[in-house]
């Protein structure tokens, strides 16, 4: 379960930023992850209790915001959703192997207090 490693190094990153800002605790965090991340949100909810524990994060709420994925036509310069890496663009049918969104695996939020 990779997500275990994912969440530590989110937690990591909050708390290091947290800090900086001298915070006592972190009261919210919110994640952006896309649909084709390979992240899994429950796994990844199961997970944020087992690293935040014994953090300055333990307790807080642990949002996931997720990222529906977008495909992008260079023929025809659209985005399309999509629910793959490569894909038939639905207006031209070029076969397209770029993504707008998706990919995310991001901190969008960190509340502190
Ligand atoms: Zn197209």
């Amino acid at each position: 379960m990779h997500e275990v490693s994912i969440m530590a190094e989110a937690v990591r990153m909050a708390v290091e930023s947290a800090q900086a800002a001298g915070a006592r605790r972190i009261t919210r965090l919110r994640l952006r992850v896309g649909t084709l991340s390979g992240a899994v949100p429950e796994a990844m909810r199961f997970a944020w209790d087992v690293v935040s524990g014994d953090t300055i994060a333990a307790g807080a709420r642990l949002e996931i915001e997720t990222v529906p994925a977008a495909g992008w036509c260079g023929m025809c310069r659209t985005e399309f959703e999509c629910a793959d890496f490569f894909n038939e663009c639905p207006h031209c049918h070029n076969l397209s192997g770029e993504l707008r969104h998706g990919r995310e695996l991001d901190i969008a939020a960190v509340e502190i207090e």
